[in-house]
């Protein structure tokens, strides 16, 4: 077959042939810093990746398991198509299915203070309340450590989880993993101080009156209880009331349900390596999300940078040398089916996965790449910070990984992941909040040119 010699290829064997070896590393440098802005030019003068995540979000919210999300894999699966993407296809996973009814209601009861609806969602998994709904007096809580030692004090109520993301975390994300354990566990620990449902701050600063859902957990130990996210208006009220009435009462209701596991897929396309096809640098992300907005942020943004990155590699005419392959996993929030069947399928056998990037910390401005592997792995990214820079990528350190690509840790694979600036995240994270609207074009492009240039980086010089 006769292919279009690469370029870059092309003109490193003119200067191979012409200068010494100091000299070449130089030529080296800047003939990707060429690629890097010619990259960046196609990307910035048509925010492809935007017109993408306008169409996956269109299909609506993709809950794992629902019709959306089969719709959002064939259209994904398209799209790889039409793009002319290597081996496109699919490979299954079994995921659970939740949905949520069309029932949710809360309002606190006080014999001082009336009557004040609170603004809640049932968590991902929960059961839902039975259906006349529970009403129950509410013990307010801030750490598990706390509520064991409150002894017998929970009986009969709603516990009330209430520790807020704390604000002085500059890092969003390490304020959101020392909170979500109250989401994620709050219902098992409620059923063992003997509670009758779960009610958690919802994960997000400041006060908004919007409820953010998210996955939590049963325990085999433990009776299942209804578990709701309340909004932190709501929780802030609450709380207020419960100081001025302690014996209000807090009613419940939802309709919520678990229903049988379904065959779901991950979309994996790529643009297969000239010299080492067999070598993969895989750019990830999730293609389920939370129902309540449409999965903008969290993590159709991921999706969108994973295939635009790819698209801009073959709109740049450059094939790598390794396989630069697209993976959108399905199951993230919901389970990590999708990423743990990717990394033990037979289809893995003769592959090598050197590196793996994830992209879930949503579509805003990109300001940092984690990397995994240890320090020697950090300085070799390191050295190529200056083609990143000019798009405002100010570091690359510690850090990488994500529920998607982890299982291929087991093998040594290099995780990494994008970091978009944070502060914004968490007031869209897995509420209504998080739709197209709220996220910038030329952010989110931002993003995938960044994605296109370090894949492409991976795939020339190994890690
Ligand atoms: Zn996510």
């Amino acid at each position: 077959m006769n292919r279009p010699r690469p370029l870059v290829h092309h003109i490193l064997i003119i200067h191979l042939a012409l200068l010494s070896a100091g000299a070449v590393a130089a030529i080296v440098k800047t003939d990707y810093q060429a690629f890097a802005e010619k990259i960046a030019r196609l990307g910035l003068t048509e925010n492809y990746a935007y017109s993408l995540l306008g169409k996956l979000t269109g299909v609506g919210p993709r809950l794992t398991g629902s019709p959306q999300a089969a719709a959002a894999v064939e259209l994904m699966r398209q799209e790889m198509l039409d793009l002319g993407l290597d081996d496109v296809h699919l490979e299954p996973t079994v995921v659970g299915r939740w949905i949520r009814g069309d029932v949710e209601e809360g309002r606190l009861v006080s014999s001082l203070l009336g009557t004040i609806p609170l603004s809640i969602c049932a968590l991902g998994g929960s059961i839902a309340t039975p259906e006349d709904g529970v009403q129950a007096g509410v013990l307010e809580i801030e750490s598990f450590e706390e509520l064991r030692s409150l002894g017998a004090k929970a009986r009969g109520k709603i516990v009330f989880f209430n520790r807020p993301m704390d604000p002085t975390r500059i890092d969003t994300f390490q304020a959101y993993g020392e909170a979500a354990e109250q989401r994620v566990s709050g219902a098992v620990e409620a059923a063992k101080a003997g509670g009758v449902a779960a009610l958690v701050r919802s994960l997000t600063f400041g006060e908004s009156d919007f409820p953010h859902t998210g996955l939590m957990k049963y325990s085999p130990e433990a009776a299942r209880l209804p578990s709701a996210a309340i909004s932190t208006r709501g929780a802030n009220i609450l709380s207020l009331s419960l100081k001025s009435d302690p014996a209000l009462v807090v009613y419940l209701r939802t309709s919520c349900a678990n229903l049988s596991p379904v065959t779901s897929y991950n979309v994996v396309g790529e643009i297969q390596g000239t010299e080492k096809p067999d070598e993969i640098i895989l750019l990830g992300a999730h293609l389920d999300s939370w129902d309540l907005g449409e999965g903008a942020h969290d993590d159709g943004a991921g999706c969108a940078h994973v295939i635009e990155a790819l698209r801009l590699l073959k709109l740049a005419g450059i094939r790598p040398k390794r396989t630069v392959r697209g993976v959108l996993f399905m199951d993230e929030e919901f389970g990590g089916t999708g990423g743990r069947d990717y990394a033990r399928s037979e289809r893995r056998k003769d592959e090598r996965h050197l590196a793996a990037m994830e992209s879930d910390r949503g579509g805003f401005l990109p300001v940092g790449f984690g990397v995994g592997g240890g320090e020697a792995v950090q300085r070799k990214v390191q050295k190529w910070h200056p083609l990143l820079q000019p798009l405002g990528i100010y570091w690359i350190g510690p850090g990488g990984g994500g529920v998607d690509i982890s299982p291929l840790a087991e093998s040594g694979t290099v995780l990494m992941g994008i970091v978009p600036d944070s502060q914004r995240y968490f007031d869209a994270h897995h509420g209504s909040q998080d739709v197209l609207a709220s996220v910038h074009p030329r952010e989110l492009e931002l993003g995938a040119i960044a994605t296109a240039i370090l894949g492409f980086l991976l795939a020339q010089e190994g890690i």
